[in-house]
């Protein structure tokens, strides 16, 4: 069915077995904790892809990404850890890949202290979200650039040394300083390396030319290259580079995100459909080695059409690989049931601009591999079959479910609403969340195969109840969720709202279906529902404010690279947000907006308020903490254990169901660091 995904490819002297590349991206533990991230590695070559790549490779101390945490081929101080990757990887089956990076006037060199150095003296722009960094790179002179081109071909020599099938030159976006000095907007020398084409395309072919000398027919040579930023360049369009490079690499993987930006490329469901493949068609018209390009594919099908078509010879995935790193295995045995979706959240990328341990919310195992010794695939058989009852079907229960029935026990799933998936059945209604409902899509389908789950739906769990039918089971997770608070106490605004119920308040989940009117929405929650929601009530014919104490809207949105699309869209749709306020009073059909600053109040009327707070567990916790004769028979996971995100949900049920009548919980491994010693010693 997916033939085209599964016919072997030459790259140059590596030959790779099928079409699905598992793309390089950070996952946070790099150089610094390299046991984890090196089982991440190994775990998605043994899910069947043709390669799997490294994250960036810092090759020198002038490219210090610092706090984020790669890999570091600087010098041969780092061979053991970038010779374990790839061995891991290779002990997976599949070749390894390393990105080699520079990344110029994207970084501050905060760790290092190095100045840090790009095509032109201007401020860099490591990517902190919202904070911009008053640190300047140095215009690199000639000799800077021969230094350059000597480190880039020293981390090649390492990497030929670790053992790699494939190097990565990356050229991708600001992020590299190759691409900078192709970017006219970066590169403003008027030397051989800046104004033409041909000159801010000479330091590129002059490294690729410097990195193939090295590998001769020892590995294949990849070059990761951004060309948006030259499309609409009167000096030189992507086409007239295109065939400058042609000849100089074994493949191509090209990328398109606009204004050269990791952000624009990493979007979540509302990302813009298929026209990139629109602009790959120059690019096959002149490269005579295999394309690919780094995007997000909607379905298996996407995968497949791209490259039947011939436009472009194998996918180049990231997220994919993080939700399913078994996802070639699977599909080439045709369990796409089994096959675990990735939802474009990018809370993935909330743990890498975090600077920690990358985290996903469809595999909860991603991460702890090594560290805890969980595997998304083999479930761990119990040595005793136990009775289990899971009150409420959300992405905890269901996962919680799913995983005890794994391992053997034998469960009973109730869920008081009609339809399973809680939390995520709201979600998913909100603009450009609709993926968020294969969260419960795929683990509602693996259960329904699994003979040891009785699933009952509209079941009224009241306490006695479940006292009655607690004697029927060994144990009780309770998965009841939470609900949303009508005040507005948090962390910060603790004094109590002041209200004469002139105004109605309404919670988030009672807001989607309401007639039109004018409505202001709070946030507190500073992540996604309440931009969404205020996009979806403007669209239902509302005139919406949207307010919060905070700077700008969403701001956690910079971690999932969204908040400057979210923001576009709310402020063009015309909704009016006000930074900087709490909500202090509801009277006479007015609310109060107080500035954070100066307390000074503003009054306006509505027709309502739509609160984004603080969520808490539902009472069913509170009612059995009250209970005796239940204690040490029920545990609470998920948000009834303590609101989060979802993904934190679907982790609490995962972990719960591997920890459930074992012995200990699962320790977190640490690798130790080297006390006096370098690696080499
Ligand atoms: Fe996909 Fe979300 Fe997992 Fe990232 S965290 S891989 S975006 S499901």
């Amino acid at each position: 069915m997916y033939n085209a995904l599964f016919q072997p490819l030459r790259i140059g002297p590596k030959l790779l077995k099928n079409r699905l590349f598992a793309a390089s991206h950070g996952v946070g533990f790099g150089y610094r904790d390299p046991d984890a991230m090196l089982a991440i590695r190994k775990m998605k070559a043994e899910g069947g892809w043709a390669a799997v790549a490294t994250e960036q490779t810092e090759i020198h101390p002038t490219s210090d990404l610092s706090p984020y945490s790669g890999l570091r081929a600087w010098d041969a101080d780092d061979l053991p850890v970038i010779s374990a990757v790839s061995k891991a990887i290779q002990g997976g089956g599949a070749p390894s890949a390393i990105e080699l990076c520079h990344s110029g006037l994207n970084v501050s060199n905060l760790g290092t202290r190095e100045v840090p150095i790009g095509p032109t003296a201007l401020p860099t722009q490591q990517y902190l979200p919202a904070i911009p960094e008053p640190f300047y790179a140095r215009e690199m002179s000639l000799a800077d650039i021969e230094a350059f081109r000597q480190w880039h071909i020293a981390a090649t020599k390492l990497s030929i040394k670790a053992g790699y099938d494939i190097v990565l030159v990356f050229a991708m976006g600001t992020l590299s300083l190759l691409h900078q000095f192709l970017n006219p907007r970066l590169n403003r020398r008027r030397d051989k390396y800046g104004g033409s084409l041909e000159n801010r395309a000479r330091l590129l072919i002059e490294v690729l030319d410097d990195t193939r000398a090295v590998l001769g027919k020892s590995a294949a040579l990849g070059v990761r290259l951004s060309v948006a930023d030259l499309l609409g360049d009167p000096k030189g369009p992507p086409e007239a580079l295109y065939q400058l490079l042609n000849g100089k690499a074994d493949f191509w993987d090209l990328s398109f995100f606009r204004g050269g930006v990791l952000a624009s490329g990493s979007g979540r469901s509302d990302f813009d459909g298929d026209a990139y493949l629109h602009s790959l068609e120059a690019a096959r018209e002149v490269f005579e080695t295999p394309l690919t390009t780094t995007r997000f594919f909607d379905t298996p099908d996407a995968m497949n059409a791209a490259v039947k078509s011939g436009l472009i010879d194998f996918v180049t995935v990231a997220r994919q690989s993080i939700s399913d790193p078994f996802f070639p295995q699977k599909l080439a045995a045709g369990e796409l049931e089994a096959i675990r979706p990735c939802i474009k959240c990018n809370i993935c990328v909330s743990g890498d601009l975090s600077y920690v341990p990358v985290s996903c919310t469809q595999n909860p195992a991603f991460g702890e591999e090594w560290r805890r010794g969980w595997h998304p695939e083999i479930p761990k058989i119990s040595k005793r079959r136990k009775r289990v009852m899971v009150i409420g079907a959300g992405s905890a229960g269901l996962e919680a479910s799913l995983r005890l029935s794994e391992r053997g026990h034998k469960v009973t799933l109730l869920e008081q609403n009609k339809t399973v998936g809680g939390r995520v059945n709201f979600i998913a209604q909100l603009p450009g969340l609709d993926r968020w409902h294969q969260v419960v899509d795929y683990r509602l389908k693996r259960l329904l195969c699994q003979s040891e789950v009785a699933l009952k739906t509209d079941q009224l769990v009241t306490l006695d109840w479940v006292i009655n039918q607690a004697q029927g089971y060994d144990h009780i997770a309770l998965a009841t969720g939470a609900k949303w608070r009508l005040d507005v106490v948090d962390r910060t605004t603790t004094r109590p709202l002041a209200t004469d119920g002139s105004l109605p308040i309404y919670p988030p989940t009672k807001a989607i279906n309401l007639s039109s009117g004018k409505t202001l929405i709070f946030d507190l929650e500073h992540y996604q529902i309440a931009s969404q929601l205020a996009l979806l009530r403007q669209a239902a014919g509302d005139l919406v404010t949207l307010a919060t104490p905070c700077a700008e809207i969403a701001p956690w949105t910079h971690k999932t690279m969204e908040q400057q699309s979210v923001q576009a869209k709310l402020l063009r749709a015309g909704i009016q947000i006000v930074p900087h306020v709490n909500l202090s009073r509801l009277t006479r059909g007015e609310a109060e907006l107080r500035c954070v600053f100066t307390d000074r109040a503003k009054r306006a009327s509505y027709d309502r308020v739509i609160l984004v707070g603080l969520r808490q567990p539902s009472n069913m916790k509170y009612a059995l903490e009250k209970t005796r004769s239940l204690n040490g028979q029920w545990t609470a996971i998920g948000e009834a254990d303590v609101p989060g995100t979802v993904g934190q949900s679907v982790r609490s049920g995962f972990k719960f169901a591997l920890e459930f009548e074992e012995a200990v919980a699962t320790e977190v491994k640490r690798t130790r660091p080297l006390v006096g010693k370098t690696q080499r010693e």
